[in-house]
């Protein structure tokens, strides 16, 4: 994993059981009084959500779905202790453009910048220095079982969980950010892990390395391509993001002029599995996995039947 994402080596690398859990255990672990969530669906939601539940004072800031909160809009005067970013915001399509980090980072200097990669990784070139933590499962782009969560820290990580555990806080138990680590220096767990998720990560990223992450981010983004054009073409669907600066590469979303399951059935037919619209989207969405498992030959046969008029 480091040398496909070019992790460096102040990053410490743990495995958690899911991205969700990885937002609990940020809480836990880096925030004492306050976070700040960028908001713009379903999953940045969450994240707020779990801080909010576990006692902190988490802000959000919220952007219109399909869309993502403009650096500009986020208050000053405001000192969180964690920012929280969705690079990639799979209910809606939407995705972050990383131009923003260096503004968002200017804004809170003090604060640790976590970047949920979830639905992106691999297919994702960080700025490791403007970032100092992100996570992703492996369900999604690795195409693995579910199961596995995997977190990144820096030394600014670690260090904001020893002065809370210093001052006698609660920093979580067995996953904690700091348990994580220390078990990590040894290339152990603190509990028994998803053994076979791990093994199977292993031989998917070493097979990911020998194809190239420059190969398998240009496929991704012709393949992108492919298909936001057969939307805009198409008499059935649109790209639900409207700003092309927003548009995920990895999980397209297009709004459908009919019910969405008319289209998901008839596409069904031809044995390609769309999926429906996330949460109150249902009926009125598709979403679309643009991973590395989904060859060219499959997304442009999408993008024939997306296209075509007489498809229903
Ligand atoms: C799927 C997803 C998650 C949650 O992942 P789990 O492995 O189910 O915890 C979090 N964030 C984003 C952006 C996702 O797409």
């Amino acid at each position: 994993l480091r040398s496909l994402l070019h992790i460096p080596e102040d990053f410490t690398l743990v495995f958690t059981s899911s991205a969700t859990e990885v937002w609990e255990r940020l809480t836990q672990s880096c925030v004492e009084h306050q976070s700040l969530h960028l908001v713009n669906g379903s999953f940045s939601a969450k994240f707020h959500e779990i801080a909010t539940q576990l006692g902190r004072k988490a802000h959000a800031v919220e952007a219109p779905h399909g869309a993502c909160v403009r650096p500009d809009a986020l208050p000053t005067g405001l000192h969180p202790e964690l920012v929280a970013i969705t690079y990639n915001e799979t209910s809606t399509g939407a995705s972050q453009p990383q131009e923003d980090y260096a503004a968002i980072r200017a804004k809170y200097p003090e604060a640790i910048l976590a970047v949920d990669i979830v639905s992106a990784a691999p297919v994702v070139t960080l700025d490791y220095s403007l970032i100092d933590t992100f996570y992703f499962s492996v369900q999604k782009g690795f195409g693995l079982p579910a199961g596995l969560g995997v977190w990144a820290f820096n030394t600014r990580c670690i260090q904001k969980a020893e002065q809370m555990r210093a001052k006698g806080l609660s920093i979580g138990s067995y996953h904690s950010l700091l348990s994580l680590a220390k078990q990590a220096e040894q290339y152990q767990t603190p509990c028994t892990p998803n053994v076979l998720g791990i093994y199977l990560l292993a031989k998917v990223a070493g097979d990911m390395l020998e194809k190239g992450m420059e190969m398998i981010t240009r496929e991704t983004k012709y393949k992108a391509a492919v298909l936001y054009q057969a939307m805009e073409n198409s008499p059935w669907v649109r790209p639900f993001v409207e700003n092309q600066a927003y548009r995920s590469l990895t999980t397209l979303v297009g709004k459908t002029q009919v019910p969405s399951e008319a289209l998901i059935k008839k596409i069904s037919e031809k044995g390609l599995i769309l999926g429906s619209g996330y949460g109150p989207y249902k009926k009125e969405h598709i979403r679309m996995a643009n991973f590395p498992t989904h060859s060219k030959e499959h997304i442009e046969m999408l993008a024939d039947l997306l296209e075509n008029k007489t498809l229903l």
